[in-house]
This record gives structure tokens, sequence and C-alpha cells, in this order.
């Protein structure tokens, strides 16, 4: 059976059309589907009997359910572990700011990507998940909190430009204002740097209507070298190759890009490399002002063996990287107690 959660509302419409269905169906069963969230057909009371059976012959509404909430004592912060319907486990964060909840969600079953620091990647990658199952994730956490979810992050388990289809359906999915309507400007996706997919995203929506996510790239080196000790991936995508790819996905958007970067003591925290990662970095943004790099002290994952730099060594290297233009912001961890920070993610229970 299919899960009906992963069409888009157009896809939706084009299913029902070959059942000689109005149009305007399309939008009724997408707001039971994703804003009332109806867990049977049956439930559809303005539905005809007979196009709901139909539906209920083919489809399924997909649930993706918490198995287990840890919830962090020191910030709130709640990690979920979902089991999927084919039995696979993928983990989930939800994080309570002043103003709004952010989630981030994983794109596939475990990582091939293999960066060192990452506990997503041990067991390597399972499989992609769906448009629907990236979704599900976002509900689960809403009926759990009773809050709304008002920005998604797409930094959990996976490489999401791998999985780009499923990724560009969630986006419509979970943006539709028949659906959650989350702002697209709401979204961020995080690569570690494919990059003809990165072209591809930038030039989606042809001439008129551009892109309007964020994109974050995890660069983690100021030089090709060192990237290459940390991450496999830059074997096959050069600093150079990548640095023109963000710039083209600036030029065709104007969306601020982030560059995401993990401080691991002793690897990429001199101040040298923050000399070096400052003038890779000049010239990703409009005129007079800059890309911004958050910086991630290093989170602990058991079998990595890599550490983070002092606090005071953190700092040091933000104001280098400021001295040169560039701006610097330590992230602020979210949920370290529970293994819910950037990294820490896995396939299965641990505790
Ligand atoms: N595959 C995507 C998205 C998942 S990772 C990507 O690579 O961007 C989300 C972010 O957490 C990435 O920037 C990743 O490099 C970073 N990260 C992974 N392990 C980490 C760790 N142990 N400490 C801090 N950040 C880490």
């Amino acid at each position: 059976m299919k899960d009906i959660l992963d069409l888009t509302k157009k896809e939706l419409a084009d299913t029902l059309g070959s059942y000689g269905e109005k149009p305007y169906r399309a939008k009724q069963i997408f707001t039971w589907l994703h804003q009332r969230r109806v867990t049977s057909f049956d439930q559809m009371t303005d539905i005809s009997k007979t196009l709901r059976s139909k539906l209920a012959e083919e489809y399924v509404i997909g649930a993706c359910r918490a198995d287990k909430v840890q919830i962090s004592k020191l910030d709130g912060t709640r990690k979920y572990l979902y089991r999927l319907e084919d039995g696979s486990f993928i983990e989930g964060v939800f994080m309570r700011y002043r103003d709004w909840n952010t989630a981030c969600i994983s794109s596939q079953v475990g990582c091939a990507m293999g960066c060192r620091f990452c506990a997503s990647t041990i067991n390597g990658c399972e499989r992609d998940l769906s448009a629907g199952e990236m979704a599900e994730q976002i509900y689960a956490m809403e009926d759990d909190t009773g809050e709304a979810v008002s920005n998604v992050v797409i930094m959990g388990s996976g490489e999401p430009l791998l999985n780009y289809a499923n990724l560009m359906r969630f986006i419509d999915i979970i943006s539709d204002g028949d659906g959650k309507g989350i702002s697209k400007r709401n979204i961020t996706v995080s690569t570690c740097g494919i990059v003809p997919a990165i072209y591809k995203l930038a030039d989606e929506g042809g001439d008129e209507e551009h892109m309007q996510i964020n994109l974050a790239l995890s660069l983690h080196a100021p030089t090709d070298e060192k990237r290459r000790k940390l991450m496999p991936i830059a074997e096959k995508y050069t600093l150079s190759e990548l640095t023109e790819a963000m710039k083209h996905y600036y030029d065709r958007t104007h969306r601020r890009l982030t560059f995401e970067y993990a401080l691991v003591s002793g690897e990429n925290d001199t101040a040298q490399d923050a000399e070096e990662l400052a003038k890779l970095l000049r010239n990703m943004g409009p005129a007079g002002s800059s890309a911004l790099v958050n910086l991630i002290p290093v989170n602990p994952v058991k079998e990595s063996g890599m550490g983070r730099p002092t606090r005071e060594a953190c700092e040091a290297f933000k104001n280098k990287l400021e001295n040169f233009g560039i701006n610097g912001s330590i992230r602020r961890e979210l949920g370290s107690d529970i293994d819910g920070a950037c990294g820490q993610l896995r396939m299965k229970s641990h505790a």
C-alpha cells in the first residue's frame, strides 16, 4: 500500500483526476490529511463514501510513531525516536526558542557520507525517507507537544540532497497553504556539499520563481587537505567547486548562505584555520555583508575520538574570523544531555 501523505496536492489532484473526480477535491482531501490530520479516510465527512473507500483500497495514511521521547533537563529540547512502517528507526529533535519552535528532521535512515565526527553515519545508509515520512516527524512532534512548529531544519540523519526528489516533494507539501503552510523562508536544508544538486536546487522554479529555502553547507575545514581528513565527500568535490556552487545559489536566490563549522580540537581550530576560512568565504554574500559561519564545538560521539576546543579557543576562533570581516556565531547547544545535539542522532535507540 502507498502512503497518501507522500503526495503533493498536485499529485493528489492528478490521482483524483484519473478517478474522474473534480480538481477541488484534492484541496479538500489535502486539508483533511495535512491540516486536520485525520487518521482514517472515514473521518473525511465531506467526501463521498465511494471515493473514501476507493482511496482506502489504494492508500494508507502513514504515521511515524514516536516510540520514545527524551526530554532535556537543560533546555526542554525533545528528542524523538520514531519507528517507521518497515520497522526502521530514525530520530528527530524539537527545539523551543523564545518566539518559535524548530523541528530538526531526518531525511534518510542512517547516512552514507561517513563524516568522521558524526554518529548518524556509523552504520551506513539503509534507505531514503519518503516525503510523508519527513512531514510525519513534524506532525508527531506537534501532536506530542500541542505546539506548532514554525521552522524546519533538515539536519537530522541523512544527506538531504541525495534524496532530492522526496526532499522537493516534502518542501512542497509542508509549505502548502492548504496544509501546514510553513513558509519556505523558515526551512533550511543542510548539505555536506553535493555540488550538482546545489546547482539543481538553485535553478528550481526557473527564472520566475526561485527557491526561497535557506541552504547551509557543512564546511568544517578551510582547505581541501584538512576537509578530506574529516569528510570523505571532500575527495569528490573541491572547496573551490563548492564555493562556486554556493555563490551560484546566492546569485539566483539572494538567500543568505550559512556555513557550518564543527570546531575539532587540533584538527581545524587554529588561528591560521580561521584566517584561511575567512579568505575562502570572502565575497560569498551581498556587498558589505558576509555569509554567516555557525561554529559548533564538536559534540562528543563515542566512536569518533574527536574532542572540542575550550570555550576560550572557540571564542578566539570567532574573533579571528570577525577581524577578517566574517560573521561567526557559536551555536547554542540544545539537547546535549539527551544526545540530541548535531551529529549525535542515530538510527537506533541506544540509551
Ligand atoms: N548531511 C547533512 C545534514 C546532517 S548533519 C550535512 O552534512 O549537512 C547536520 C550538521 O551537524 C552538519 O553540519 C554536520 O556536519 C554537523 N555535525 C555532525 N556531527 C557533528 C558533531 N559531532 N558535532 C557537531 N556537529 C556535527
